[in-house]
């Protein structure tokens, strides 16, 4: 069996990593996307909550599970048994620090631990987790970019009405 997982910060999801989801969860048996943990940075949603948000976001996707993680992705891999990590590739600008991303964790697993990249598809190339809770905050059209029931929770963190 084909297995990858989708590290990330999923902060909230939006359609740009959904993209990425339904792409590769047609390309492997199983796909885990898997929440990070990061205590570096504080997150507008706590794991808890982008979990199950992204579990709600791919219910029509029997092969796909959510899971979280902290810690170093290749010990969570290792511990599933997993050899390939997904990562979505936007532009240029991703290419440098996904590179390094995708070196050190070759290294470190021992060449164990993969990385495939998906290029963006070009509608959903300017999207990303922060400019959508920068327009939000704002109170301003996001229905673009995240799926409605995300939208909703997110201008609620906002205090904004929906
Ligand atoms: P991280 O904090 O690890 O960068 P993100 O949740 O921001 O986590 O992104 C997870 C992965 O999804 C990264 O590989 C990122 O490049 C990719 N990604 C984010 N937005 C998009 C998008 N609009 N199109 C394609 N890939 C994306």
């Amino acid at each position: 069996m084909k297995e990858a997982i989708y590290p990330g910060s999923f902060d909230p999801v939006t359609y740009g990593h959904l993209d990425i989801i339904h792409r590769a969860a047609s390309i492997f048996d199983e796909l885990t996307v898997s929440v990070l943990n990061n205590v570096e940075k504080t997150p507008l949603f706590s794991v808890q909550e982008r979990v199950k948000i992204l579990e709600e976001a791919t219910k029509d996707l029997p092969n796909v599970k959510v899971e979280s993680f902290s810690g170093l992705l290749i010990d969570h891999a290792a511990e599933k048994g997993i050899h390939v990590s997904v990562r979505g590739l936007r532009a240029i600008t991703d290419f440098e620090y996904e590179l390094q991303i995708a070196q050190t964790n070759k290294l470190l697993s021992n060449g164990k631990l993969d990385t495939i990249f998906l290029t963006t598809s070009l509608e959903y190339a300017y999207l990303s987790s922060s400019s959508v809770k920068e327009i939000a905050s704002f109170n301003g059209d996001i229905s673009k970019c995240v799926p409605p029931f995300v939208a909703k929770l997110i201008y609620e963190k906002y205090g904004h009405r929906v």
